[in-house]
């Protein structure tokens, strides 16, 4: 069997690379290990209960989120954030403290205390760093902002978003842009003025997602790609021969393609390229990503005290709780749990506490129980839970990562005809991996072009 790229790996990102250059006219296969394809984006259906296993939210500020949900007709289905979505949580002392939405909404509440709220204006006078090395992004947020901004806000937020620590996170990686205006402006807070007085867009997030969950979207991409998408195959092997590659499939037997686009996780990524592009496999092999665990509950409304106005909590390191943050589910999105009750989620594990993600259902499930009875005052038997335990959670962007990605954008340079994409490049959001996906097929497209212009001028 014959193909013009094989693209390895099924979830939002290689779907995506597989659509696009569909879309561009070249014949796609996608092999996907997995009876079914979406990869971390897959939406469970509990009775009347929706669980995202992984993902929960697209992020509309990342252009092409929105793009694609218009391209592929799904507007129609789309959730925007429910009216009940008010302020969000931090964990402080034990409680819930409120702070308002916005990017600056922990300005005006308690949560810090006056003299960090003073420290983050210090910025503005504070001597720019002379060098360019990397750093961690508590280091770069304490020595900008102070101490308590970077442990009360942004190792909770770091937590959130990667399931990682803000002292080993890498800023360049991470925040490049935060970077990138202290270098211009000398402070980030005079350079993001700058930017807003230019119309620039401040950094932040608007979430949406469909009414059938986040799976909509992987679902509707392979619907699209039809027979091109092969589920249930796992590559063993890639083997460079003079027109492309050789992609070994096990007992599924052989497929040839002109180009490869590995779309995996990091790890299997490593493993795939270490024959044909060492650099590269030693480079994926150094990015590390721990368990995560997910604990979704369904319990009557009456049961719980909190009003869950919100987008959820997420907790600092500083708090020693078992789990990193929850999300209120039901509030956030419609649809999420039948009348009468409230759905939340619990994420355990990550960089803080791996091994607590490797336990039990049954464990996890008390321990976030305890964590809602605590936080959010949740009483009695939920009517529903249930647990998804990620071994390999998400990729950690650490001190060097920089270095790391751009060993890996440049296979093709050492490899003709072989790409990598996923969400261990410019961040792990899908919205984030959709644009990355994008690039990677508008590079395996220019490398088919090129190599379609020599075939033909040989010809001639
Ligand atoms: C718990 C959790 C919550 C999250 N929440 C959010 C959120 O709210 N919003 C957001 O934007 N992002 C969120 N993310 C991040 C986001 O879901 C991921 O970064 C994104 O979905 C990654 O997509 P991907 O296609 O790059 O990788 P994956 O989804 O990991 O897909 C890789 C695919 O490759 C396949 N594969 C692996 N090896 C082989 C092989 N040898 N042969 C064939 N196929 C193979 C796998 O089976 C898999 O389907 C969350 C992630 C997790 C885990």
């Amino acid at each position: 069997m014959t193909t013009d790229v094989a693209v390895i790996g099924g979830g939002v990102s290689g779907l995506a690379v597989a659509y696009d250059l569909t879309c561009r006219g070249h014949k796609v296969t996608v092999l996907e290990r997995q009876e079914h394809a979406g990869g971390s984006a897959f939406t469970e259906h509990l009775g009347d209960f929706l669980m995202e296993r992984g993902p929960s939210t697209m992020n509309a500020h990342v252009p092409v989120a929105e793009q694609i949900s218009s391209e592929l007709g799904l507007d129609t289905e789309r959730c925007e954030l429910g009216d009940g979505v008010r302020r969000r949580y931090l964990v402080s002392g034990g409680n819930l403290a409120a702070i308002p939405m916005g990017p600056l909404g922990f300005l005006t509440s308690n949560y810090l205390s006056r003299l960090a709220k003073l420290r983050i204006l210090a910025d503005l006078f504070l001597p720019q760093r002379s060098d360019c090395k990397d750093e961690t992004v508590m280091d770069f947020c304490s020595r900008r902002f102070g101490k308590e901004f970077g442990e009360r806000i942004i190792d909770p937020m770091v937590a959130g978003i990667y399931g990682g620590r803000a002292s080993e996170m890498s800023v360049l990686a991470i925040f490049p842009k935060l970077v990138a205006l202290e270098k211009k402006y000398g402070s980030v807070v005079l350079g993001m003025m700058h930017r807003r007085r230019e119309g620039g867009k401040m950094p932040g997030s608007r979430l949406f997602s469909w009414r059938n969950g986040i799976a909509t979207l992987p679902r509707t991409l392979a619907q699209h790609l039809g027979n091109a998408v092969r589920t249930g195959i796992t590559v063993r092997r890639i083997s460079p021969c003079i027109d492309g590659f050789n992609i070994d499939l096990g007992s599924q037997g052989r497929l040839h393609a002109k180009s490869v686009v590995v779309a995996t996780q990091a790890h299997v990524a490593a493993q795939l390229i270490a024959e044909i592009d060492p650099q590269a496999g030693a480079a994926a092999q150094r990015i590390h990503a721990p368990p995560l665990a997910v604990v979704f509950l369904g319990i009557p409304r009456r049961n719980v005290a909190h009003p869950l106005d919100g987008l959820g909590f997420l907790t600092s390191e500083a708090e020693n709780r078992g789990i990193l943050g929850a999300q209120f589910c039901s509030t956030m999105f419609a649809g999420r749990a039948p009348e009468g009750h409230v759905a939340v989620s619990a994420y355990i594990g990550g960089t803080r506490a791996p091994h607590l993600a490797r336990l039990p259902a049954s464990d996890l499930i008390d321990l976030a129980r305890l964590e809602f009875r605590d936080l959010i005052g949740a009483a009695g038997d939920p009517t529903v839970a249930r647990v998804h335990h990620w071994p390999v959670g998400l990729p950690q962007y650490g001190i060097g990562h920089k270095k790391i990605t751009e060993e890996l954008e440049t296979t093709d340079r050492r490899v003709k005809g072989l790409f990598l994409t996923g969400n261990y490049f410019a961040g792990p959001s899908v919205a984030t991996c959709l644009s990355v996906a994008r690039e990677t097929a508008l590079a395996a497209h220019n490398h088919l072009e090129n190599a379609r212009g020599i075939q033909t001028r040989g010809v001639a």
